[in-house]
């Protein structure tokens, strides 16, 4: 894939870029290990100082940067001032923050035969990001404010589809006045990743993006002994049961389905909604998803704006025909719009059964499968019968329920009467197939840190 900003809302190549190369590689590694020199030993109020910098850039030029999001992967230009917004502040989160989460922690030394004992939060070095186009800010930030503010250097090989958006990273963080080096992005192709994880002055990698991606440089790290985050995909399910409030679970699952233009990792795909109020559900939600104005992403009253790729696109047209072909029924959209650029309008599909794609595959687009169940148990059932386990919604005002789907939901995050959301405060995570590791909080600070444990006798 080259590196190009191509804009789906019209198809058209705007700026292509050379990928590093392996003589530009090398000199860009060996900066981030004197940069690690250099930056590990700043202070924490230091770090801090500058991250609280990097928010008012977000902050102060959020208009600007969404609109090159917003012209690089399609997302709306409201959604992404948004992401602009939610970035400054985890970056504020963290610079506030991480003094704590860093400072050494107590241990009973008594029961250690110690005088004094504690652990020690120290860097690990420069880690290597791997990170898809979808929040081409966000999903970059929550891995840049904690890794920076431990005392690591970021490197940043991102999707090949927002370089733009990549190279304002680099800049950002120049710019907000961290160590010179400490974040640089990597303009390379998937295919050079391998060799970067693999080189010695990386320490670490982490990667979110597809299942492939993940296997093959979560791999290339454990064969080198380096550890490793995972934020793969997923199939969210979105739970309703009889006493749901079904006006607000309805306008949600609309609106997680849509996100994003239907491509996000946690969009709820599966709606599995209880017999009792399976009728009803399904007249107001697949209203709801017709109602949803498809159009220019620039435009602030647009909902759903194109695809990122053709290729994307066609993925989800295959998927549905895949389904239909096979006996499911298309309540709504199902055709791609006419005219340039990737359009695909909300859609809602009944009747897809194990053996066709779309009950068991992601689907990146906004397109959704509405299932109807008899009860708790056969909605978890049902819920669980995926490879992926990244978010999980429930809508009931039951508190046993509540209980049982916290507990019997294989994922990483359910969330009860709303909708499954990254914040800074909350770890971030998948099980199964969508990966493995933590982001986010304080968990996330602490996955790219050595946890030395230190014993004085
Ligand atoms: P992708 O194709 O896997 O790409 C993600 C990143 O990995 C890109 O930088 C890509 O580079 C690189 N890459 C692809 N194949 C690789 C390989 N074999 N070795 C090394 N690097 C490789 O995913 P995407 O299409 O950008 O994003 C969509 C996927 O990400 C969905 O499955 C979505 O659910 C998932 N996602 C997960 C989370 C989460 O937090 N769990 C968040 C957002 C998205 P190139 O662009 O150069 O190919």
């Amino acid at each position: 894939m080259s590196i190009a900003t191509t804009n789906p809302a019209t198809g058209k190549v705007e700026r292509t870029f050379d990928a590093l190369t392996e003589k530009e590689i090398e000199d860009r590694l060996d900066r981030a290990a004197a940069a690690f020199a250099r930056h590990r030993a700043t202070l924490v109020a230091e770090r801090a100082a500058c991250m609280n910098a990097a928010a008012g850039i977000l902050d102060d030029e959020a208009g600007r940067i969404a609109a090159v999001m917003t012209t690089e992967m399609g997302k709306t230009v409201t959604a992404a001032r948004a992401e602009a917004h939610k970035c400054a502040r985890a970056c504020r989160y963290y610079a506030e923050r991480a003094g704590e989460m860093l400072a050494d922690r107590p241990v009973d030394a008594g029961a250690v035969d110690a005088e004094r004992a504690w652990l020690r939060y120290l860097p690990l070095g420069p880690v290597l990001a791997v990170m898809p186009w979808n929040f081409p800010l966000w999903q970059v930030i929550r891995f840049a404010a904690p890794a920076l503010m431990a005392g690591n250097v970021g490197l940043l090989k991102h999707a090949s589809n927002v370089p733009q958006t990549a190279l304002f990273l680099e800049e950002l963080f120049a710019r907000a006045g961290f160590t010179e080096d400490a974040f640089q992005t990597l303009l390379i192709g998937s295919g050079q990743v391998e060799r970067v994880v693999r080189d010695p002055r990386v320490r670490a990698a982490t990667l979110t993006g597809s299942e492939p991606a993940g296997r093959a440089v979560g791999a290339a790290a454990s064969s080198e002994v380096k550890p490793s985050v995972l934020e793969l995909g997923g199939s969210d399910p979105f739970v309703v049961m009889p006493s749901a409030d079904l006006d607000r679970a309805a306008e949600v699952a609309a609106t997680s389905r849509c996100l994003n233009n239907g491509q996000s990792c946690i969009s709820a795909k599966r709606f599995i909604v209880h017999a009792g109020v399976y009728d009803d559900f399904e007249r107001r939600f697949t209203d709801l998803m017709r109602s949803r104005r498809v159009g220019d992403p620039m435009d602030e009253s647009t909902d759903v704006g194109p695809l990122a790729s053709e290729q994307g696109r066609a993925d989800v047209e295959e998927q549905v025909a895949d389904a239909v072909e096979a006996g499911a029924t298309v309540l709504c959209g199902g055709e791609r719009l006419p005219g340039p650029g990737w359009y695909y309008p909300p859609t809602v599909v009944t009747g897809v059964r194990p053996g066709m794609r779309m009950y068991h595959e992601e689907v990146f687009g906004p397109v959704a499968s509405l299932f109807r169940v008899g009860g708790v148990e056969e909605a978890i059932e049902l819920a669980n019968d995926t490879s992926f386990g990244l978010g999980a919604n429930a809508w009931t005002e039951d508190p046993a329920e509540r209980e049982r789907f916290a507990t019997g939901l294989e994922a990483g995050q359910v969330f009860i009467n709303g909708m499954v959301t990254s914040y800074p405060e909350l770890p971030f995570g998948g099980v199964k197939h969508s990966g493995y590791g933590r982001e986010l909080a304080e968990l996330g600070l602490h996955a790219f840190c050595n946890v030395k444990t230190v014993w004085v006798g």
